[in-house]
């Protein structure tokens, strides 16, 4: 059976009832028979049915053993990062998520956890930071903004070999393009937010757990934490879910031919895509933020916005808005330079997008260039 067929069956009839749809339980608490006793629930933060469900359907799709859903990408990796103690260390990609760098710099590191950051296309780079208290090894691939893919099997031997924890990052791929715990990877986050919620209508988090004793670990924090997705929430990523490979596989058709388009303009200097999905990053021959910001500010079906992953074009300027809390330095080094811009490609028509981002590019040149090229001669590409 093809993957979307078996996602799609392994969301179950309501047996109740026979909704085709999730239930929505909409319950803070479930009432027990006698102390202790109850239909498996007890209260909405340890358990909830419709979370449940949608823990079960991710758990499947990422073939992990134990999923559990979080009220953002963040709390999700936050669950992860507490399996560690005062003391560890972690191995994170560079050029990480802002998020991500600001949660282990601003909140971990006065806990005593320590991060390096190393280029994770560079194998040797990874040995190299390995010390006696290294736990964890932080991976996201492709990456964020500049989408640079690593080699997830090759990182997991790695981490076996020094036992290591190896958890993946898997937002910008998908569990459709990429299932890291198959390639060796102890543990896989979602930001929902993005591709599989997939209508910028919801922020939530996923931690899938290969081990079952790990899985239970990350369900203990879940719940002593208490940053759970709430029951409409847990609704929304099952809806989001349905149409996952069919969003996926028209994002990837559409970026495709924004990417195709990028590269054969003068005004782009490099485009950074990796074949598939929807993000779509490139930078301007012009490298510097006025430049850009022109740009972000001329596009108009291309909302500015951070996120992606959504139904709507996004465009975002990653060095002052997602990675703003990046040290520049650090940034820079990264390949986020000024001029580098975003694009979240949704599902409009592909030539409408192009012809877009080609009006964008004229309401910007327009003073300092005299290039004019008809739209019509861009509907070939
Ligand atoms: C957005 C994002 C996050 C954070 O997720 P939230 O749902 O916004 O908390 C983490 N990792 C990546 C790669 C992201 O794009």
């Amino acid at each position: 059976m093809q993957a979307t067929t078996q996602l799609l069956h392994s969301i179950p009839v309501d047996a109740q009832t026979g909704a085709i749809a999730v239930p929505i339980y909409q319950t803070s608490t479930f009432v027990q028979e006698a102390p202790g006793v109850n239909k498996g629930f007890d209260y909405s933060r340890t358990n909830n049915p419709t979370r449940q469900e949608l823990e079960k359907i991710v758990a499947k799709l990422e073939k992990g053993s134990v999923a559990a859903a979080f009220s953002s990408g963040l709390a999700a990796i936050d669950a992860v990062i507490k399996l560690l103690e005062s003391g560890d260390e972690i191995i994170a990609v560079n050029d990480i998520y802002g998020g991500a760098f600001r949660l282990f710099e601003k909140v971990y590191k006065k806990f005593g956890i320590r991060v390096s950051y190393v280029d994770m296309t560079d194998l040797s780079a990874i040995h190299r930071a390995i010390t006696l208290k290294t736990k964890l090894i932080w991976l996201e691939t492709p990456t964020n903004p500049t989408l640079k893919v690593a080699d997830i099997r090759a990182i997991a031997a790695i981490a076996r070999r020094y036992k290591l924890l190896f958890a993946v990052d898997n937002t910008f791929a998908s569990p459709v393009y990429q299932q890291p715990l198959l390639l060796g990877a102890d543990l896989v986050v979602h930001s929902a937010t993005k591709f599989i919620g997939g209508h910028s209508d919801v922020i939530a988090g996923l931690v899938i757990a290969k081990d079952p004793e790990i899985g239970q670990q990350i369900k203990f924090y879940q719940n002593a934490c208490g940053a759970v997705l709430g029951p409409f929430d847990s609704f929304l990523l099952i809806r989001g879910l349905e149409t996952l490979h069919i969003r996926l596989k028209q994002h990837t058709e559409t970026a495709s031919r924004v990417a195709a388009y990028l590269k054969n303009h003068p005004e782009v200097g490099e485009v950074f895509y990796p074949g598939f999905g929807g993000v779509v990053s490139f930078r301007l021959k012009k490298d510097s933020s006025a430049a850009a910001l022109r740009f972000v500010g001329a596009t108009k079906l291309f909302h500015l916005a951070e996120s992606l992953g959504g139904v709507k074009s996004l465009v975002s300027h990653p060095a002052s808005m997602t990675h703003k809390t990046v040290d520049p330095e650090q940034r820079k080094a990264a390949g986020v330079t000024d001029g580098l811009i975003r694009l979240s490609v949704g599902l409009e028509d592909a030539t409408d997008l192009v012809n877009d981002l080609e009006d964008a590019f004229q309401a910007v040149g327009e003073k300092s260039s005299s290039r004019k090229k008809t739209k019509t001669a861009l509907l070939s590409i």
